[in-house]
């Protein structure tokens, strides 16, 4: 592999973790251009590549027909070079219950703007603690990138939960020719709340029952806006909630994870501690999908959101985009709950 022309990445920056290492891939894939990532995950408990990593690079290389050195299971650097960036009929398996919606947020930007559509199907945790929910995926991060051109819709075949694993979904995505700018300053009235408690694999459905009840009592929501699903095909045990709320701007997804030992109050509590630290706020933009609407933005050529104070993991996102491509991206404190993301570009290398 040649080495010249290589971005040099430090996985250890910022927060040390699988995002550095999914971000360079993404960009590396829009940009065309290969890099070389050392220290990946140091951060981490479990440094290197794990299953949901390895799977990401994996589908990366299949996307831009990469040559890549290092994927290995715990390896703690890679290098990864690029090809033709194609569209892809493809499935991947994360094999455990490892994360798909990150290993979607691989591949997705490159797609998004590629030469025709393209079909996904993803299998492994489609629920997990620290990543994407599906629910946020579908109604959150999806719905903006529609606003940008392209459309890519998602079909749950089985929710997965840790540690079974076990989801399914499907992923259509139809690009445009390029990205539109959006701009998210302004949240506008919330006019829709709605409160989902689901349970899974025998755990019994008044887990759910107390959930939906806490929440409802915390937020004063409608019973009629509360909703219990039963999930009777998933391949273990499985207990989320997500309290969604509507605005002009957004739709924004805040989810509780159930764990065993853990009352089904607390499971409630965390979910409704986000929506009300967003709520007391007037940003549009919560903190998970401030980080993940950089990347997007940056390719679009500019962007601009005000959100809740950012999170490591948009500070290093930014760091990391900063070095694939020639943008500006100021993160500046407004109010004491609000920060205003801009980003624009500086050059014309795009
Ligand atoms: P690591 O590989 O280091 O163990 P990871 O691969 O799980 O970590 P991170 O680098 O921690 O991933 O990135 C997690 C991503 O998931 C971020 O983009 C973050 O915004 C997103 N995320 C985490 N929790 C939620 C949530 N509840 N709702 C929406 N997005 C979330």
């Amino acid at each position: 592999m040649k080495t010249q022309d290589h971005i040099s990445i430090d996985g250890a920056q910022g927060e040390g973790g699988g995002q550095v290492l999914r971000s360079s891939l993404a960009l590396s894939l829009v940009t065309g251009r290969a890099f070389e990532i050392v220290n990946i995950r140091a951060g981490r408990k479990k440094p290197g590549l794990l299953r949901q990593h390895l799977t990401a690079v994996t589908a990366a290389a299949r996307v831009g027909g990469a040559e890549v050195e290092g994927a290995d299971p715990r390896s703690t650097s890679l290098r990864f070079r690029p090809g033709a960036v194609g569209p892809i009929d493809a499935e991947f398996a994360v094999g455990t219950a490892g994360s798909t919606t990150l290993v979607l947020q691989t591949v997705l930007p490159a797609l998004l703007t590629a030469s025709g559509p393209s079909k996904i199907r993803l299998e492994g945790g489609t629920h997990n603690p620290f990543a994407p929910p599906f629910d946020f995926l579908e109604k959150t991060f999806l719905p903006l990138i529609a606003r940008m051109g392209p459309k890519v819709t998602v079909a749950l075949e089985r929710p997965g939960f840790f540690p079974a694993g076990g989801g399914k979904f499907t992923v259509t995505i139809e690009p445009s020719e390029a990205l539109k700018r959006i701009d998210l300053l302004e949240r506008g009235g919330i006019h829709q709340r709605r409160a989902v408690a689901r349970v899974a694999g025998g755990v019994p459905r008044r887990v759910a029952e107390r959930e939906v009840r806490d929440i409802a009592r915390r937020l004063s929501m409608k019973p009629t806006d509360c909703h219990i699903e039963e999930v009777t095909d998933s391949l273990g045990p499985g207990n989320i909630v997500t309290i969604e709320l509507e605005s002009d701007a957004v739709t924004e997804v805040f989810t509780g994870f159930g764990e065993r030992g853990v009352p089904a109050e607390s499971v409630a509590q965390s979910a409704v501690k986000r929506a009300r630290k967003y709520i007391a706020s007037d940003a549009p933009v919560g903190e998970y999908l401030a980080d993940q609407l950089l990347l997007p933005m940056a390719i679009a050529g500019g962007g601009s959101f005000r959100t809740l104070p950012p999170t490591r993991h948009t500070l290093t996102n930014a760091d990391v985009i900063r070095a694939f491509l020639d943008v500006d991206i100021d993160i500046r404190k407004e109010t004491r709950e609000t920060w205003r993301v801009t980003i624009e570009t500086t050059g014309d290398d795009r």
